[in-house]
């Protein structure tokens, strides 16, 4: 079903701002309940950043990396033949299918969207009062819908650093730039430590790229747990992928397509193909009016809301990325369908809402990384060091037995139990399927697993997850 044009009701319960993983979950948990409900998307394509820029296309050039690795290992498990032990990987082919994939998807969403009820509306929206929303089309035309309550699930966009503060920064792409590169390139600069430095430094590296990573600490990943950061740089490290720790960029010359050098602060000079900007993502909240209405935005631009998604000004809610709180696909889906269910679900979810503590995640690095609950740090903080055990273990996934020295991924996994019951306050694990390993674990530790819960769970073999339950 296209996008209407109009107002297809006086009056709206409710009109969601953005067609990301939050929006769509929310306007169609609450049209299913028979809200009226309006959807409004500024592209054309429902999804948001996790469909079409982010999890979904970046998770099938993680496989697609790790079938290269595979394939790099078959030949410690006997498989023969010329492509063996050298994987070469045909992105500019590969491409146009994950983006046929994509846009199936899109046309899923729209799909289900449609049969749920809800209105679809393309345009860019804003706020012209507490319930007044006006959609601007692509044509530059306008509209109004009168509603109810609004929910702004706008997310984020990829943060870049202006030309003004580090010259030619504008030559670099990034993560949406990422999913746009039509061929693979050959020697790529990677500027940031989080999530998506890693993983995407990861896609190219474990694909045949050539990949420098500037840090400006000493290790990647320095918000999560310090061991994961340690093992996962290391290893980063001896796969071939060179660090450049402690660094900042502070000039970059070239165009694009034809060469890149990216200056450090320490003097160097770094030739690339693709210098790609990691360093964290802002809130699309510019334009929307929100301000004038009372809705607060903290200092970095992100929509402050209560526990229950509610902005300061009455009927206007925020979830998803524009809250700059774990920016996490589950959690603007789950905050969505929560707050829809509160409001249109009747009784039984009258105190519905979503909690923020232990949310589990996974990072898609090589090998991926699962962590739940307080990090070590944290938890010392927050129990007292007297009050902490540790729990740790270093191995190889039996996988590796058969794959020489220098290919065998580590293996680290590391259990937080803070008080005499020893409750599991903190599980961080690296190695060979953590990012399969972890949702269960998710569940115990929401739960309150002690320690000894998990002793008492008769373990599964022989699988890499066994060893969270025979720790000693
Ligand atoms: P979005 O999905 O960003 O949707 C917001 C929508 O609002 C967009 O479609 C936008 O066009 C629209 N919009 C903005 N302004 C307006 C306006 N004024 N009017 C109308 N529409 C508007 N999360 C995970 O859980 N797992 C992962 O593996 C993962 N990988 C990621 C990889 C990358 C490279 C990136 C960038 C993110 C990744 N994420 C991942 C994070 C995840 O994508 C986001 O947390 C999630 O998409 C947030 O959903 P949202 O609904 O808040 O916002
Ligand atoms: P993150 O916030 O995860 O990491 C950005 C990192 O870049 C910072 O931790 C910081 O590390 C570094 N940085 C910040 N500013 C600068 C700067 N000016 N120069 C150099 N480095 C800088 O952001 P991402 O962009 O990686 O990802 C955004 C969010 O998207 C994530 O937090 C995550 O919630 C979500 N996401 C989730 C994924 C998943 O679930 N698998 C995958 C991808 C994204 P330091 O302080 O060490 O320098």
């Amino acid at each position: 079903m296209p996008p209407v044009t109009k107002p297809g009701y006086e009056k709206y319960d409710v009109v969601f701002i953005g067609g990301g993983s939050g929006g769509v979950a929310g306007s169609r948990r609450a049209a299913s309940y028979g809200a009226r409900v309006a959807l409004i998307e500024a592209t054309e394509k429902l999804g948001g950043t996790c469909v079409n820029v982010g999890c979904v296309p970046k998770k099938i050039m993680w496989h697609a990396a790790d079938i290269a690795e595979k394939i790099r290992h078959g030949a410690g498990y006997h498989f023969e033949g010329p492509g063996i032990g050298n994987p070469q990987f045909n992105w500019a082919t590969f491409k146009p299918q994950r983006d046929a994939y994509i846009r199936r998807l899109n046309g899923i969403y729209d799909n289900n969207v449609a049969k749920e009820g809800v209105e679809l509306h393309h345009g860019n929206a804003r706020l012209i009062s507490r319930d007044t929303v006006q959609v601007i089309r692509p044509d530059g035309s306008k509209y109004e819908l009168k509603t109810d309550k609004v929910v702004i699930a706008t997310g984020g966009r990829p943060t870049t650093p202006s030309d003004e503060d580090i010259p030619g920064a504008s030559l670099g792409i990034n993560s949406d730039g990422f999913f746009d590169l039509e061929e693979q390139p050959k020697r790529v600069a990677v500027v940031g430590a989080g999530y998506i430095a890693v993983e995407l430094a990861g896609v190219f590296h474990t694909l045949g790229s050539e990949v420098h990573m500037l840090i400006r600490g000493e290790t990647v990943l320095r918000t999560f747990d310090p061991a994961l950061g340690e093992v996962l740089t290391n290893w980063m490290e001896h796969t071939g992928i060179n660090f450049h720790k402690g660094r900042k960029v502070v000039k970059a010359e070239g165009a694009r397509g034809q060469g890149i050098t990216v200056h450090t602060d320490k003097g160097e000079k770094i030739e690339v193909d693709v210098l790609l900007w990691a360093i964290g993502r802002h809130a699309n909240t510019e334009g929307l009016g929100l301000q004038e209405l009372g809705v607060e935005l903290d200092k970095k631009g992100d929509v402050v809301v209560n526990e229950w998604q509610e902005s300061g000004a009455p009927g206007i809610y925020a979830l998803g990325d524009v809250c700059g709180k774990a920016l996490l696909t589950p959690v603007a889906i789950a905050a969505g369908r929560r707050l829809s269910n509160r409001l249109y679900g009747g009784e039984q979810y009258k105190e519905d809402k979503l909690s923020y503590e232990n949310i589990p995640t996974v990072v898609f690095s090589h090998p991926p990384i699962g962590t739940v609950g307080l990090t070590e740090p944290e938890a010392r903080k927050k129990y007292g060091d007297e009050n902490i055990k540790i729990y740790k273990s270093s191995f190889r996934a039996l996988y590796y037995s058969m794959i020489p020295e220098e290919h065998k991924e580590p293996s680290m996994y590391k259990l937080i139990c803070a008080g005499p019951e020893e409750r599991v306050v903190g599980v961080h694990i690296i190695g060979l399927g953590s990012d399969e390993v972890m949702q269960g674990f998710g569940v115990a530790v929401k739960m309150g697993a002690t320690k000894k819960d998990l002793d008492d769970t008769v373990a599964i073999h022989p699988t890499s997850g066994e060893e969270l339950v025979t720790l000693r």
